[in-house]
């Protein structure tokens, strides 16, 4: 089987169908990845769909619907916005590309950046890059601290959470540092 015709990746790739079926081929080859974030079966990474970038151009009436829908999911990013902005489709790929209601419902912004703009996700450990004043704790937050599996605050992108001297405490992502390995 060939590779995933958005990202290019060979890995887990399988049939996709792209709904709802249309007078061009439906069927095209995504990896699970791409899969599973246009069926919204886990969150869309903004940053994971840059490729849109290239894959866009493609000749696939199927892949450019693809493409045009979810940078309309991306278009809160500016980066998307752009890509969106130069995207044609014809009145008839534009009316298959309408019909699921992206364009409805960009993705709301919730990327969690370290105080370095390097992206943070679940289970990421960080550094405290600033002694935080805990209030009504005694909790000893002090710079350097390292604090294992965060957790991202899901509707504010300026809050994480995680454990120090084993309370659950909110830390703005301001002051950490995403530690590598
Ligand atoms: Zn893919």
């Amino acid at each position: 089987m060939s590779a995933c015709a958005l990202c290019s990746s060979s890995e887990k790739v399988s049939v996709y169908e792209v709904m709802p079926s249309s007078s061009f081929p439906n069927e095209i080859t995504l990896c699970q990845n791409c899969q599973d974030q246009i069926d919204r079966k886990t969150a869309v990474q903004p940053d994971y769909w840059h490729f849109l970038a290239d894959a866009m151009w493609s000749e696939e009436p199927a892949v450019q619907v693809l493409a045009w829908r979810m940078l309309n999911r991306l278009k809160s990013e500016s980066w998307a916005a752009d890509l969106l902005d130069m995207l044609y489709l014809d009145d008839e790929l534009s009316a298959w590309a309408k019909a699921v209601g992206d364009e409805d419902e960009p993705v709301p912004v919730t990327v969690h950046k370290d105080s370095l703009g390097n992206v943070l996700n679940h289970g990421d450990s960080v550094v405290l890059t600033k002694t935080l004043d805990v209030k009504g704790s005694s909790i000893n937050a002090r710079i350097g601290t390292v604090v294992k599996n965060i957790r991202l605050v899901d509707d504010n992108a300026e809050q994480i959470e995680g454990k120090i001297d084993g309370q659950l405490i909110v830390i703005l992502t301001k002051y950490v540092k995403k530690q590598n390995g």
